[in-house]
């Protein structure tokens, strides 16, 4: 059973918030407190020790408003409560990454103030199309129909993550960039002579589908690519990563960071070391194989720090680790990716799509 830490600061009082998104599992906030004048408790610094970059809420101990922060509410009640999410962070996850390529992350405690139920009334006021109470939203536009009715759950903490936005207006269009590196190695379960990597295959399957629908293929690049070091394609690559309406020169700048970050082969490292034997056979109760399948659906921020575009930060976040729950939806898609050929190449021939995969690339000798 997790434990909790010794030391989990609470929220001021004071603390404004401002609703910024929301995903499957939670509700992203931002975060501003009053000016703090208090010394901090030191418990809270040893915690992270000498030498370790600080995770953003360090920040807050200096005197200084708390704008580096991100307030992250779980929005299901039958998902694991923060502090159990925290926990596997700190035990699976965290210690497989420098601090400097995770997006960091602490517990806080948010019971003063009702924090829970005024943001809950505020999402109420705004799928009702009024005015929202305690000011946490600025509703232009209706709450997506599949997240009505969807609340925060009635949790005592809330994990409070660093930043990874971006507010620098001066570098204009390409300041940060989110994408999802997804499987950096080849499946273990996958054929021994496979013309399709898993992210490629899946990606054939879900077109192919799409194209018996008469819906457009979505666009996709081979994961295998990112770590490749073979330039000749990584452009393109950044062009699929990156927004639209970016410049090529900037399209360019991101293209040299994917050639020369590490953060990317410390990912794929743990990728494979996590799983050697795939979600066919691999245990569901061997808490690596689930810290495997979370550091495959991560997502990478990289924020551009220099206006020239020639300094980045990038940390890796989304990394609540997966439920076992999961296992049977995991294997479902890999026999379908084995049975039906996608790996292969040998998808049935009125199914049949573009062999891009990197895998096939090196095959072929192109
Ligand atoms: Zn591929």
């Amino acid at each position: 059973m997790a434990s909790r830490p010794a030391a989990i600061p609470t929220i001021l009082e004071g603390t404004a918030f401002y609703y910024l998104a929301e995903g499957a599992a939670n509700i992203v906030y931002q975060v501003s407190t009053p000016w703090r004048q208090s010394t901090p408790e030191p418990s809270l610094v040893e915690e992270y020790g000498d030498g370790t970059p600080p995770p953003s809420i360090i920040d807050d101990i200096s005197p200084g408003p708390l704008e580096e922060n991100i307030y992250e509410g779980k929005s299901f009640s039958h998902r694991a409560p923060c502090y159990i999410a925290q926990a596997n962070w700190e035990r699976l996850i965290q210690p497989l990454f420098p601090p400097h390529q995770l997006v960091g992350q602490a517990l806080l405690d948010i019971q003063p103030g009702h924090i829970v139920a005024k943001l809950n009334e505020d999402l109420h006021d705004w799928e009702n199309g009024k005015n929202p109470t305690n000011g946490s939203l600025d509703p232009t536009t209706p709450r997506p129909t599949k997240r009505q009715r969807i609340y925060l759950a009635d949790d005592n903490h809330a994990l409070l993550v660093k930043d990874m936005t971006s507010r620098t207006a001066a570098f204009q269009q390409l300041n940060l960039v989110e994408f999802k590196p997804k499987w950096l190695a080849q499946s273990p379960s996958a054929p021994q002579y496979s013309k399709r990597c898993r992210q490629c295959a899946r990606m054939a399957r879900i077109n192919a589908e799409r194209a018996r629908k008469k819906e457009p293929p979505m666009t996709f690049y081979c994961p295998l690519d990112l770590t490749s070091r073979k330039d000749e394609g990584m452009n393109h690559v950044a062009s699929l990563i990156v927004q639209s309406g970016v410049s090529n020169c900037q399209i360019k700048r991101f293209a040299q960071w994917l050639e020369n970050t590490d953060i990317l082969d410390n990912l794929k490292a743990r990728q494979i070391e996590l799983d050697q034997i795939g979600v066919l056979r691999g245990d569901v109760n061997d808490e690596r194989l689930l810290a495997a399948m979370t550091l495959r659906d991560c997502t990478v921020f990289v924020k551009c720090t220099s206006a020239d575009n020639r300094e980045w930060e990038a940390r890796i976040g989304d990394l609540d680790l997966k439920s076992k729950d999961k296992i049977n939806y995991w294997r479902g898609i890999e026999w379908s990716l084995i049975e039906e050929g996608w790996y292969e190449g040998l998808e049935d021939y009125n199914d049949r799509q573009p062999l891009v995969c990197r895998l096939s690339r090196d095959l072929s000798g192109t």
